[in-house]
Protein backbone atom coordinates (compact mmCIF):
# COMPACT_ATOMS: atom_id res chain seq x y z
CA UNK A 1 0.00 0.00 0.00
CA UNK A 2 1.23 2.97 -0.90
CA UNK A 3 2.55 4.96 2.70
CA UNK A 4 1.59 8.35 1.21
CA UNK A 5 -2.16 7.93 1.68
CA UNK A 6 -2.79 8.66 4.92
CA UNK A 7 -6.43 9.08 7.57
CA UNK A 8 -6.97 11.34 9.87
CA UNK A 9 -8.97 9.82 12.28
CA UNK A 10 -10.75 12.37 14.89
CA UNK A 11 -11.60 10.75 17.78
CA UNK A 12 -10.26 8.29 20.00
CA UNK A 13 -13.34 6.38 21.58
CA UNK A 14 -14.17 3.11 20.54
CA UNK A 15 -14.73 3.31 17.09
CA UNK A 16 -11.71 5.70 16.23
CA UNK A 17 -9.44 3.04 18.18
CA UNK A 18 -10.57 0.21 16.11
CA UNK A 19 -10.61 2.43 13.23
CA UNK A 20 -7.01 2.84 13.89
CA UNK A 21 -6.29 -1.46 13.83
CA UNK A 22 -8.01 -1.86 11.01
CA UNK A 23 -5.72 0.36 9.22
CA UNK A 24 -2.54 -0.56 10.45
CA UNK A 25 -3.59 -4.67 9.78
CA UNK A 26 -4.02 -2.64 6.31
CA UNK A 27 -1.11 -1.35 5.68
CA UNK A 28 -2.85 2.29 6.16
CA UNK A 29 -1.22 4.91 7.23
CA UNK A 30 -3.28 7.09 9.69
CA UNK A 31 -3.20 9.61 12.94
CA UNK A 32 -5.53 9.56 15.40
CA UNK A 33 -6.72 12.81 16.96
CA UNK A 34 -8.10 13.15 20.51
CA UNK A 35 -9.32 16.21 22.05
CA UNK A 36 -8.89 15.16 25.76
CA UNK A 37 -5.90 15.45 27.26
CA UNK A 38 -5.70 11.47 27.74
CA UNK A 39 -7.04 7.93 26.17
CA UNK A 40 -8.66 5.97 28.01
CA UNK A 41 -11.42 8.84 28.91
CA UNK A 42 -12.31 9.26 32.28
CA UNK A 43 -15.02 8.87 33.70
CA UNK A 44 -15.41 5.34 31.94
CA UNK A 45 -18.35 3.51 31.68
CA UNK A 46 -19.02 0.05 30.87
CA UNK A 47 -18.92 -1.13 27.11
CA UNK A 48 -21.16 -4.58 26.32
CA UNK A 49 -19.88 -6.05 23.03
CA UNK A 50 -21.41 -8.49 20.89
CA UNK A 51 -19.85 -11.81 19.67
CA UNK A 52 -19.37 -10.42 15.89
CA UNK A 53 -16.77 -7.63 17.16
CA UNK A 54 -15.05 -10.39 19.36
CA UNK A 55 -14.54 -11.89 16.11
CA UNK A 56 -12.83 -8.54 14.37
CA UNK A 57 -10.73 -9.16 17.64
CA UNK A 58 -10.11 -12.36 16.78
CA UNK A 59 -8.78 -11.18 13.46
CA UNK A 60 -6.98 -8.18 13.78
CA UNK A 61 -5.01 -10.45 16.56
CA UNK A 62 -6.48 -8.71 19.62
CA UNK A 63 -8.77 -11.33 21.08
CA UNK A 64 -6.55 -12.68 23.87
CA UNK A 65 -6.04 -9.25 24.86
CA UNK A 66 -9.89 -8.11 25.06
CA UNK A 67 -10.48 -10.96 26.57
CA UNK A 68 -8.15 -10.69 29.28
CA UNK A 69 -9.80 -7.47 30.65
CA UNK A 70 -13.59 -8.80 29.82
CA UNK A 71 -16.18 -10.07 31.44
CA UNK A 72 -18.28 -12.54 29.67
CA UNK A 73 -22.23 -11.98 29.85
CA UNK A 74 -23.74 -15.06 31.07
CA UNK A 75 -26.99 -14.10 32.20
CA UNK A 76 -29.72 -12.08 31.18
CA UNK A 77 -32.37 -11.46 34.99
CA UNK A 78 -36.00 -10.19 34.42
CA UNK A 79 -37.54 -8.35 37.44
CA UNK A 80 -40.82 -6.58 37.91
CA UNK A 81 -41.26 -3.19 39.89
CA UNK A 82 -41.45 -4.75 43.02
CA UNK A 83 -38.48 -7.34 42.88
CA UNK A 84 -40.46 -10.44 41.85
CA UNK A 85 -38.41 -12.33 39.19
CA UNK A 86 -39.80 -13.03 35.89
CA UNK A 87 -37.54 -15.09 34.13
CA UNK A 88 -33.68 -15.98 33.96
CA UNK A 89 -32.46 -15.76 30.49
CA UNK A 90 -29.67 -18.15 28.85
CA UNK A 91 -29.33 -16.34 25.80
CA UNK A 92 -25.81 -15.00 26.56
CA UNK A 93 -24.63 -18.75 26.33
CA UNK A 94 -26.90 -19.12 23.40
CA UNK A 95 -25.12 -16.70 21.35
CA UNK A 96 -21.85 -18.06 22.62
CA UNK A 97 -23.31 -21.37 20.69
CA UNK A 98 -24.75 -19.79 17.66
CA UNK A 99 -21.81 -17.43 16.63
CA UNK A 100 -18.78 -19.81 18.33
CA UNK A 101 -17.78 -16.06 20.13
CA UNK A 102 -19.07 -14.94 23.54
CA UNK A 103 -20.98 -11.12 24.58
CA UNK A 104 -18.43 -8.99 26.89
CA UNK A 105 -18.57 -6.36 29.34
CA UNK A 106 -15.57 -4.08 29.01
CA UNK A 107 -14.74 -1.32 31.33
CA UNK A 108 -13.82 1.53 28.70
CA UNK A 109 -10.95 2.58 30.30
CA UNK A 110 -9.01 -0.73 30.17
CA UNK A 111 -11.02 -1.22 26.84
CA UNK A 112 -8.97 2.00 25.45
CA UNK A 113 -5.43 1.64 26.78
CA UNK A 114 -5.40 -2.20 25.85
CA UNK A 115 -6.64 -0.95 22.12
CA UNK A 116 -3.49 1.97 22.43
CA UNK A 117 -1.13 -0.33 23.75
CA UNK A 118 -1.69 -2.80 20.86
CA UNK A 119 -1.10 -0.33 18.32
CA UNK A 120 2.22 -0.16 16.31
CA UNK A 121 4.26 3.01 17.80
CA UNK A 122 0.76 4.28 19.29
CA UNK A 123 2.36 7.56 20.93
CA UNK A 124 3.21 8.45 17.34
CA UNK A 125 -0.30 7.71 15.83
CA UNK A 126 -2.49 8.64 18.64
CA UNK A 127 -2.06 12.71 19.71
CA UNK A 128 -4.14 14.11 22.40
CA UNK A 129 -4.96 17.74 23.55
CA UNK A 130 -5.75 18.05 20.08
CA UNK A 131 -9.05 19.25 19.53
CA UNK A 132 -10.46 19.37 15.77
CA UNK A 133 -10.91 23.22 14.96
CA UNK A 134 -11.18 23.15 10.93
CA UNK A 135 -10.88 21.43 8.09
CA UNK A 136 -9.08 22.96 4.95
CA UNK A 137 -9.93 20.79 1.73
CA UNK A 138 -7.55 20.97 -1.51
CA UNK A 139 -7.54 19.19 -4.39
CA UNK A 140 -5.08 16.48 -3.35
CA UNK A 141 -5.77 16.49 0.27
CA UNK A 142 -6.84 17.87 3.40
CA UNK A 143 -5.47 19.94 6.47
CA UNK A 144 -6.47 20.04 9.80
CA UNK A 145 -6.12 22.34 12.32
CA UNK A 146 -6.27 22.08 15.81
CA UNK A 147 -7.11 24.96 18.66
CA UNK A 148 -3.56 24.88 20.03
CA UNK A 149 -2.52 26.02 16.42
CA UNK A 150 -0.88 22.86 15.52
CA UNK A 151 -2.09 20.91 11.97
CA UNK A 152 -1.77 17.73 10.87
CA UNK A 153 -1.90 17.08 6.65
CA UNK A 154 -3.85 13.61 5.21
CA UNK A 155 -5.44 12.54 2.20
CA UNK A 156 -8.90 12.08 4.01
CA UNK A 157 -10.81 12.68 7.91
CA UNK A 158 -12.46 10.35 8.88
CA UNK A 159 -15.10 11.89 11.59
CA UNK A 160 -15.17 9.24 14.65
CA UNK A 161 -15.80 12.17 17.06
CA UNK A 162 -19.16 11.19 18.44
CA UNK A 163 -22.55 12.60 18.71
CA UNK A 164 -22.06 16.21 18.02
CA UNK A 165 -19.37 15.43 15.35
CA UNK A 166 -17.02 18.44 14.53
CA UNK A 167 -16.29 16.87 11.46
CA UNK A 168 -19.89 16.68 10.58
CA UNK A 169 -20.25 20.38 11.26
CA UNK A 170 -17.71 21.18 8.64
CA UNK A 171 -19.09 18.53 6.49
CA UNK A 172 -22.59 20.54 6.69
CA UNK A 173 -20.90 23.71 5.86
CA UNK A 174 -19.03 23.09 2.80
CA UNK A 175 -21.52 20.34 1.14
CA UNK A 176 -24.23 21.33 -1.60
CA UNK A 177 -26.95 23.16 0.45
CA UNK A 178 -29.90 20.52 0.91
CA UNK A 179 -28.31 17.71 1.51
CA UNK A 180 -27.75 17.96 5.51
CA UNK A 181 -30.10 18.66 7.90
CA UNK A 182 -28.79 22.43 9.13
CA UNK A 183 -30.50 21.95 12.57
CA UNK A 184 -28.06 21.58 15.88
CA UNK A 185 -28.77 18.22 16.46
CA UNK A 186 -29.73 15.94 13.34
CA UNK A 187 -30.90 12.97 15.93
CA UNK A 188 -34.39 12.84 18.36
CA UNK A 189 -34.81 11.40 21.10
CA UNK A 190 -38.11 9.64 22.67
CA UNK A 191 -36.36 8.47 25.79
CA UNK A 192 -34.28 10.53 28.33
CA UNK A 193 -32.47 9.04 31.46
CA UNK A 194 -29.64 8.24 34.23
CA UNK A 195 -26.77 6.35 33.51
CA UNK A 196 -23.59 5.29 36.24
CA UNK A 197 -20.48 3.53 37.67
CA UNK A 198 -20.60 1.80 40.66
CA UNK A 199 -17.96 -0.31 43.02
CA UNK A 200 -20.40 -1.38 44.85
CA UNK A 201 -20.99 -5.37 43.50
CA UNK A 202 -22.41 -7.41 47.11
CA UNK A 203 -25.19 -9.15 45.77
CA UNK A 204 -24.90 -8.69 42.16
CA UNK A 205 -23.43 -11.57 40.63
CA UNK A 206 -21.11 -10.51 37.66
CA UNK A 207 -21.79 -11.22 34.17
CA UNK A 208 -25.56 -10.25 34.90
CA UNK A 209 -27.63 -7.86 32.76
CA UNK A 210 -30.38 -7.25 34.98
CA UNK A 211 -33.60 -5.60 33.47
CA UNK A 212 -36.74 -4.28 35.79
CA UNK A 213 -39.98 -3.64 34.30
CA UNK A 214 -41.89 -0.51 34.86
CA UNK A 215 -44.46 1.37 32.97
CA UNK A 216 -43.39 4.03 31.33
CA UNK A 217 -39.80 3.47 32.37
CA UNK A 218 -36.88 0.58 32.61
CA UNK A 219 -33.82 -0.21 34.39
CA UNK A 220 -30.91 -2.08 33.51
CA UNK A 221 -27.71 -3.31 35.81
CA UNK A 222 -24.63 -4.84 33.81
CA UNK A 223 -21.19 -6.14 36.14
CA UNK A 224 -18.57 -7.29 36.43
CA UNK A 225 -16.40 -8.44 38.74
CA UNK A 226 -15.27 -5.12 40.39
CA UNK A 227 -18.37 -3.27 38.76
CA UNK A 228 -21.86 -2.20 37.81
CA UNK A 229 -22.94 -0.14 35.39
CA UNK A 230 -26.91 1.22 35.53
CA UNK A 231 -28.48 2.68 33.23
CA UNK A 232 -32.47 3.75 33.47
CA UNK A 233 -34.62 4.94 30.74
CA UNK A 234 -37.72 6.92 30.47
CA UNK A 235 -40.23 8.51 27.75
CA UNK A 236 -40.33 12.02 26.98
CA UNK A 237 -42.21 13.74 24.49
CA UNK A 238 -39.39 13.46 21.38
CA UNK A 239 -37.06 15.83 21.66
CA UNK A 240 -34.22 17.68 19.51
CA UNK A 241 -32.42 19.22 22.49
CA UNK A 242 -28.36 19.03 22.46
CA UNK A 243 -27.91 17.28 26.04
CA UNK A 244 -24.17 16.53 27.02
CA UNK A 245 -23.99 13.53 29.49
CA UNK A 246 -22.82 13.85 33.12
CA UNK A 247 -23.53 18.23 33.01
CA UNK A 248 -26.76 18.62 34.61
CA UNK A 249 -29.72 17.67 36.96
CA UNK A 250 -28.59 14.03 37.32
CA UNK A 251 -29.62 14.09 41.02
CA UNK A 252 -32.84 15.29 40.32
CA UNK A 253 -33.69 12.71 37.19
CA UNK A 254 -32.34 9.98 39.44
CA UNK A 255 -35.26 10.22 42.60
CA UNK A 256 -37.99 8.39 40.57
CA UNK A 257 -35.72 5.27 40.71
CA UNK A 258 -34.20 5.10 43.76
CA UNK A 259 -36.51 2.68 45.48
CA UNK A 260 -36.69 0.34 42.45
CA UNK A 261 -35.22 -3.29 43.35
CA UNK A 262 -32.39 -4.57 41.31
CA UNK A 263 -31.35 -7.77 43.28
CA UNK A 264 -32.21 -9.54 46.46
CA UNK A 265 -31.68 -6.68 49.17
CA UNK A 266 -30.17 -3.78 46.21
CA UNK A 267 -31.90 -1.24 44.87
CA UNK A 268 -31.02 1.06 42.00
CA UNK A 269 -30.46 3.86 44.87
CA UNK A 270 -27.35 1.83 46.55
CA UNK A 271 -26.19 1.59 43.31
CA UNK A 272 -26.66 5.00 42.56
CA UNK A 273 -25.45 6.32 45.58
CA UNK A 274 -21.78 4.68 45.67
CA UNK A 275 -21.57 5.76 41.63
CA UNK A 276 -18.04 6.55 41.08
CA UNK A 277 -19.16 8.43 37.95
CA UNK A 278 -22.70 9.29 36.75
CA UNK A 279 -24.90 11.39 34.40
CA UNK A 280 -28.07 12.34 32.77
CA UNK A 281 -28.64 12.40 29.07
CA UNK A 282 -31.65 12.13 26.02
CA UNK A 283 -31.04 8.80 24.46
CA UNK A 284 -30.97 10.45 20.71
CA UNK A 285 -31.98 8.73 17.86
CA UNK A 286 -31.33 8.22 14.31
CA UNK A 287 -29.51 7.87 10.94
CA UNK A 288 -28.15 10.60 8.71
CA UNK A 289 -29.00 10.69 5.37
CA UNK A 290 -25.32 11.63 4.08
CA UNK A 291 -22.13 9.67 6.00
CA UNK A 292 -19.34 12.14 3.55
CA UNK A 293 -18.61 14.99 1.80
CA UNK A 294 -15.39 15.65 -0.48
CA UNK A 295 -12.67 14.10 1.38
CA UNK A 296 -14.77 13.85 4.64
CA UNK A 297 -16.71 10.87 6.10
CA UNK A 298 -18.54 9.79 9.39
CA UNK A 299 -18.01 6.49 11.39
CA UNK A 300 -19.91 5.76 14.51
CA UNK A 301 -22.39 7.81 16.37
CA UNK A 302 -21.42 10.74 14.61
CA UNK A 303 -23.60 9.19 11.39
CA UNK A 304 -25.65 7.29 13.70
CA UNK A 305 -27.48 7.26 17.34
CA UNK A 306 -29.03 3.73 18.47
CA UNK A 307 -30.61 3.55 22.02
CA UNK A 308 -28.10 1.67 24.50
CA UNK A 309 -30.63 -0.40 25.78
CA UNK A 310 -29.02 -3.46 23.53
CA UNK A 311 -25.58 -1.82 23.71
CA UNK A 312 -25.38 -1.66 19.91
CA UNK A 313 -24.08 1.99 19.40
CA UNK A 314 -20.41 1.33 19.56
CA UNK A 315 -20.74 -1.97 17.90
CA UNK A 316 -22.46 -0.50 14.86
CA UNK A 317 -19.43 1.98 14.79
CA UNK A 318 -16.87 -0.61 15.11
CA UNK A 319 -18.55 -2.51 11.91
CA UNK A 320 -18.48 1.20 10.37
CA UNK A 321 -14.53 1.00 11.11
CA UNK A 322 -14.09 -2.35 9.28
CA UNK A 323 -16.44 -1.54 6.39
CA UNK A 324 -14.67 1.81 5.68
CA UNK A 325 -11.14 0.27 5.50
CA UNK A 326 -12.56 -2.29 2.99
CA UNK A 327 -13.85 0.38 0.92
CA UNK A 328 -10.35 2.16 1.29
CA UNK A 329 -8.47 -0.49 0.77
CA UNK A 330 -9.88 -1.40 -2.64
CA UNK A 331 -9.84 1.86 -4.29
CA UNK A 332 -6.49 1.82 -3.01
CA UNK A 333 -5.62 -1.18 -4.73
CA UNK A 334 -6.19 0.34 -7.88
CA UNK A 335 -5.11 3.75 -7.76
CA UNK A 336 -2.32 4.67 -4.21
CA UNK A 337 -3.46 8.26 -4.61
CA UNK A 338 -6.62 8.09 -5.31
CA UNK A 339 -8.50 11.64 -6.50
CA UNK A 340 -11.48 13.17 -4.68
CA UNK A 341 -13.75 11.22 -7.23
CA UNK A 342 -12.64 7.74 -6.87
CA UNK A 343 -12.77 8.55 -2.83
CA UNK A 344 -16.41 9.53 -3.17
CA UNK A 345 -17.22 6.11 -4.92
CA UNK A 346 -15.29 4.34 -2.11
CA UNK A 347 -17.52 6.43 0.68
CA UNK A 348 -20.79 5.81 -1.14
CA UNK A 349 -19.97 2.24 -1.56
CA UNK A 350 -19.40 2.35 2.36
CA UNK A 351 -22.81 3.82 3.24
CA UNK A 352 -24.58 1.67 1.15
CA UNK A 353 -22.81 -1.23 3.10
CA UNK A 354 -23.29 0.40 6.42
CA UNK A 355 -27.02 2.63 6.04
CA UNK A 356 -29.74 -0.31 6.16
CA UNK A 357 -27.95 -2.92 9.03
CA UNK A 358 -27.41 0.84 11.28
CA UNK A 359 -30.94 1.65 11.13
CA UNK A 360 -31.89 -2.07 11.80
CA UNK A 361 -29.63 -1.95 14.95
CA UNK A 362 -32.01 1.38 15.98
CA UNK A 363 -35.18 -0.10 15.08
CA UNK A 364 -34.62 -3.47 17.20
CA UNK A 365 -33.33 -1.37 20.12
CA UNK A 366 -36.15 1.16 20.15
CA UNK A 367 -38.73 -1.45 19.93
CA UNK A 368 -36.60 -3.59 22.82
CA UNK A 369 -37.35 -0.42 24.53
CA UNK A 370 -40.52 0.08 23.31
CA UNK A 371 -41.86 -2.98 24.26
CA UNK A 372 -40.13 -3.15 27.78
CA UNK A 373 -41.75 0.15 28.48
CA UNK A 374 -45.28 0.05 26.97
CA UNK A 375 -48.66 -1.03 28.21
CA UNK A 376 -48.07 -4.64 27.85
CA UNK A 377 -45.02 -4.93 29.65
CA UNK A 378 -42.26 -6.85 30.69
CA UNK A 379 -43.93 -8.69 27.28
CA UNK A 380 -41.23 -10.93 27.91
CA UNK A 381 -42.05 -13.17 24.35
CA UNK A 382 -42.34 -10.17 22.19
CA UNK A 383 -38.71 -8.94 23.58
CA UNK A 384 -37.42 -12.67 22.81
CA UNK A 385 -38.85 -11.84 18.51
CA UNK A 386 -37.18 -8.65 18.60
CA UNK A 387 -33.75 -10.81 19.94
CA UNK A 388 -34.24 -13.10 16.81
CA UNK A 389 -34.33 -10.17 14.46
CA UNK A 390 -30.59 -9.33 15.95
CA UNK A 391 -29.31 -12.42 14.78
CA UNK A 392 -28.78 -11.94 11.15
CA UNK A 393 -26.81 -8.97 12.10
CA UNK A 394 -24.68 -10.49 13.95
CA UNK A 395 -24.08 -13.28 11.31
CA UNK A 396 -23.42 -10.54 8.64
CA UNK A 397 -20.97 -8.25 10.70
CA UNK A 398 -18.21 -7.33 8.27
CA UNK A 399 -14.70 -8.28 9.25
CA UNK A 400 -11.41 -7.33 7.17
CA UNK A 401 -11.52 -9.06 3.12
CA UNK A 402 -8.50 -8.73 2.80
CA UNK A 403 -6.78 -9.89 5.78
CA UNK A 404 -6.48 -13.85 6.35
CA UNK A 405 -8.49 -14.96 8.80
CA UNK A 406 -7.71 -18.95 9.40
CA UNK A 407 -8.47 -19.54 13.01
CA UNK A 408 -12.09 -18.03 12.81
CA UNK A 409 -14.32 -20.08 15.41
CA UNK A 410 -17.66 -20.94 14.40
CA UNK A 411 -21.01 -21.30 15.83
CA UNK A 412 -24.75 -22.58 14.52
CA UNK A 413 -25.18 -19.85 12.69
CA UNK A 414 -22.77 -19.31 9.64
CA UNK A 415 -20.52 -16.13 9.39
CA UNK A 416 -21.95 -14.99 6.08
CA UNK A 417 -18.78 -12.66 5.40
CA UNK A 418 -15.39 -13.79 5.34
CA UNK A 419 -12.02 -12.79 4.23
CA UNK A 420 -11.79 -12.85 0.32
CA UNK A 421 -8.75 -15.55 -0.38
CA UNK A 422 -6.45 -14.72 -2.72
CA UNK A 423 -7.62 -18.25 -4.62
CA UNK A 424 -11.12 -17.18 -5.14
CA UNK A 425 -10.06 -13.32 -6.54
CA UNK A 426 -7.36 -15.62 -8.94
CA UNK A 427 -10.14 -17.28 -9.94
CA UNK A 428 -12.36 -14.33 -10.65
CA UNK A 429 -9.55 -12.48 -12.44
CA UNK A 430 -8.87 -15.63 -15.02
CA UNK A 431 -13.00 -15.62 -16.00
CA UNK A 432 -12.84 -11.92 -17.42
C1 LIG B 1 -25.28 5.04 29.02
C2 LIG B 1 -24.76 4.47 27.74
C3 LIG B 1 -24.37 3.13 27.68
C4 LIG B 1 -23.90 2.58 26.48
N1 LIG B 1 -23.55 1.30 26.47
C5 LIG B 1 -23.10 0.74 25.30
C6 LIG B 1 -22.72 -0.61 25.24
O1 LIG B 1 -22.80 -1.34 26.23
N2 LIG B 1 -22.29 -1.13 24.04
C7 LIG B 1 -22.22 -0.35 22.91
O2 LIG B 1 -21.85 -0.87 21.84
N3 LIG B 1 -22.57 0.95 22.95
C8 LIG B 1 -22.99 1.50 24.11
N4 LIG B 1 -23.35 2.81 24.16
C9 LIG B 1 -23.17 3.62 22.97
C10 LIG B 1 -21.70 3.98 22.85
O3 LIG B 1 -21.28 4.64 24.00
C11 LIG B 1 -21.45 4.87 21.66
O4 LIG B 1 -22.12 4.34 20.54
C12 LIG B 1 -19.94 4.89 21.39
O5 LIG B 1 -19.24 5.49 22.46
C13 LIG B 1 -19.67 5.66 20.12
O6 LIG B 1 -18.31 5.60 19.90
P1 LIG B 1 -17.59 6.70 19.01
O7 LIG B 1 -16.14 6.30 19.05
O8 LIG B 1 -18.30 6.83 17.71
O9 LIG B 1 -17.83 8.08 19.76
P2 LIG B 1 -17.40 8.52 21.23
O10 LIG B 1 -17.28 7.38 22.14
O11 LIG B 1 -18.34 9.61 21.59
O12 LIG B 1 -15.93 9.11 21.02
C14 LIG B 1 -15.74 10.31 20.32
C15 LIG B 1 -14.37 10.85 20.68
O13 LIG B 1 -14.12 11.99 19.85
C16 LIG B 1 -13.54 13.02 20.63
N5 LIG B 1 -13.86 14.31 20.01
C17 LIG B 1 -15.09 14.90 19.89
N6 LIG B 1 -14.98 16.09 19.27
C18 LIG B 1 -13.67 16.25 18.97
C19 LIG B 1 -12.93 17.32 18.34
N7 LIG B 1 -13.54 18.44 17.88
N8 LIG B 1 -11.59 17.17 18.19
C20 LIG B 1 -10.97 16.04 18.64
N9 LIG B 1 -11.62 15.03 19.26
C21 LIG B 1 -12.95 15.13 19.43
C22 LIG B 1 -14.20 12.83 22.00
O14 LIG B 1 -13.44 13.42 23.03
C23 LIG B 1 -14.26 11.31 22.11
O15 LIG B 1 -13.11 10.76 22.71
C24 LIG B 1 -23.83 3.39 25.33
C25 LIG B 1 -24.21 4.74 25.39
C26 LIG B 1 -24.67 5.27 26.58
C27 LIG B 1 -25.09 6.71 26.62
Amino acid sequence: MDASFKAIIVGAGPVGLVLAHALQASGIDYVVVEQRAQVPPEPAYALFLWPHILRIFHQLGLLDAVEAIGQPMLESIHLSAQGELLRRGQGFGELLALHGYPMMLFNRGSFAKTLVEALDNGEQHVKTNKRLSNIVSHEDGVRVEFADGTSENGSIVIGADGIWSTVRDHMKDKATPGLFDLSPNPFEAPYAGVFAKSDRIQGLVPGSNINVYQREAHVQVFTSETEAQIIAYHRIPASKERTHFGQNDAEDAAKSWLEVPVAEGVTFGDLWKSKTAGGSANFDEGVLQWWHWGRMVLVGDAAHKVNPVRGAGACCGIEDAITLVNALTRVLRSDPDPSERDLRQAFIAYQYDRESASRLWMDVSRLNLDLSTGPSQPALKAARIADMRTLPLVANGPILDTLPFPEQKNGFIPWLRKPKSRKSKDKRQSRL
